[in-house]
């Protein structure tokens, strides 16, 4: 048998299944993982078992929607191929159907910014896509639009998307809109939620581009996304972050 192109990577796609269904934000076989390659990308197979996906089972795919192999690829493939093609910082795609981000996007309805953490979807609100059936063009043009500035969306009727840089990134960002959308459904059941205003959510926004980077890795004019600690070990104790505030 012919070695496999990119073993490691294909591994890394298996793990990142299997993490999804043990983290509790998807279960059997639904939901589908995917991650960019120098030629296209690499989709996980159509309908077989995480615990039993094999290296073999990672469906290599071009960008014009060829595949090689003897699998057929998630039937989801439209959608991650459309991402990897219009989102050029798209490294990785997750789908899943978690539990609550698939129940609110039954109401059919975007997540409005209830909580500051709703940036890490790219803007002030959790766009919901409107319905198509599963593994049509209808759905992954509705997923772009629900996409459109976001790296996530809820698929109406059906689940959730998000990509990421790296596959750890997408698996991340798909487990904080299942959380985004568990602690909405709490906030309805306790009352009506107050919404942060476009304002509040703008600094949010703002200070997110370099959330978790350190003062060595900032850009000239970068916002620093921790503030007033004040530096003791400099001269004149440079504050760390914004004054004022
Ligand atoms: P696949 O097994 O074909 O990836 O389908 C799962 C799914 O979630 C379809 O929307
Ligand atoms: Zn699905």
């Amino acid at each position: 048998m012919p070695k496999l192109k990119y073993l490691d990577l294909r591994e890394a796609v298996i793990d990142t299944c299997l993490r999804m269904n043990a983290e509790g934000i998807n279960q059997g076989t639904s939901g589908n993982v995917s991650v960019r390659t120098p030629e296209g990308f690499l989709m996980t197979a159509s309908g077989i078992p995480y615990d039993k996906m094999r290296p073999e089972h990672i469906v290599e795919m071009d960008l014009d929607g060829g595949y090689v192999g003897d699998y057929l690829p998630s039937t989801e493939w439209r959608m991650h191929l459309d991402i990897f093609r219009e989102r050029p910082e798209a490294g990785a795609v997750v789908h899943t159907h978690s539990i609550y981000a698939t129940a609110l996007s039954c109401l059919r309805k975007d997540i409005p910014p209830f909580h500051y953490m709703i940036g890490i979807a790219g803007g002030t609100t959790l766009r919901c896509a409107s319905y198509a059936e599963y593994g049509t063009a209808a759905l992954s043009k509705a997923m772009l639009k629900a996409m459109r500035d976001r790296s996530a969306c809820l698929l109406a009727n059906h689940g959730q998307i998000a990509f990421g840089p790296d596959l750890d990134k997408a698996l991340w960002r798909a487990g904080e809109v299942e959380t985004l959308c568990h602690q909405y459904w709490a906030a309805l059941q306790a009352g009506k939620p107050v919404l942060l205003s476009t304002l509040q959510m703008t600094s949010v926004l703002a200070r997110f581009k370099t959330y978790g980077k350190q003062p060595g890795e900032l850009k000239k004019g970068d916002a620093l996304s921790v503030v007033g600690p004040v530096r003791r070990d400099v001269p004149g104790g440079k504050r760390g972050g914004r004054k004022g505030r």
